[in-house]
């Protein structure tokens, strides 16, 4: 018999669920431009439409649906797997990637269960994760390829892919925490009963302030980690 997948640890405290870009790293630094660009290009050389229409269609399908994909394939039927393939490949993703100081200590300073939602594929995911030195942190990575609903493409922020997610891994809505950048996932799934903090330390235009769909805005994983010492969220 094989398992695929590890049995959940009995942890005690919540379970956090922790988005991957612009909160456990700094994706706005070199991996988003290069991600935009690919998609630009991408749907420029699919579509045959001009670069002004190409970015109107990214950043459109992205506020509407959560990720680009998801509008690219409800609209254009383009092929995904090839889409994620080409956007999320880099020729020196290392060189490209940057986080806060002290990443793994503060991550295992963080009483509870451990897992990665992320809108990119598993395979970015994955090397992201492994250039930081936090894969074995996580219990588990959802990605965008495990979203999928038969053939259909979910994302965050879809609230029945997050309720069949959490059922999968045996997670109660109200025990988990989600740690996000955007606003959009963390109002939606506020709706389901989860608690909600807000990174913002990396977003391109400072914020400040807290939405009522948001528990905690941090600057930082440092802060929440700070916060947390011997009080719940
Ligand atoms: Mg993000």
């Amino acid at each position: 018999m094989t398992l695929s997948r590890r049995r959940p640890v009995k942890t005690p405290g919540p379970v956090w669920l922790f988005d991957l870009d612009n909160t456990l790293h700094h994706a706005s630094y070199r991996i988003f431009p290069a991600i935009n660009h690919g998609m630009t290009q991408y749907i420029m050389s699919r579509l045959n439409v001009d670069i002004d229409e190409a970015n109107r269609l990214r950043t459109g399908y992205t506020q509407r649906y959560g990720a680009a994909l998801v509008g690219l394939m409800k609209h254009h039927q383009i092929d995904g797997d090839d889409f994620l393939r080409v956007v999320h490949t880099f020729a020196d993703l290392p060189s490209m990637v940057r986080a806060e100081r002290g990443l793994k200590r503060m991550l295992h300073a963080l009483p509870g269960r451990k897992i990665v939602i992320t809108n990119g594929p598993s395979i970015y995911a994955r090397e992201v994760m492994a250039e930081l030195g936090i894969e074995r942190m996580f219990e588990r990575v959802i990605a965008i390829e495990d979203m999928r609903q038969g053939k259909r493409w979910r994302s965050k922020p879809d609230p029945a892919m997050l309720r069949r997610a959490m059922r999968q891994a045996h997670v109660r809505l109200r025990d988990a925490i989600l740690v996000e950048d955007t606003r959009g996932h963390l109002k939606s799934y506020r709706r389901l009963g989860i608690r909600t903090v807000w990174i913002v330390g990396h977003l391109p235009v400072m914020r400040t302030g807290r939405p009522h769909y948001v528990d905690r805005t941090v600057q930082s994983l440092r802060a929440l980690t700070l916060g947390l010492r011997g009080r719940a969220l």
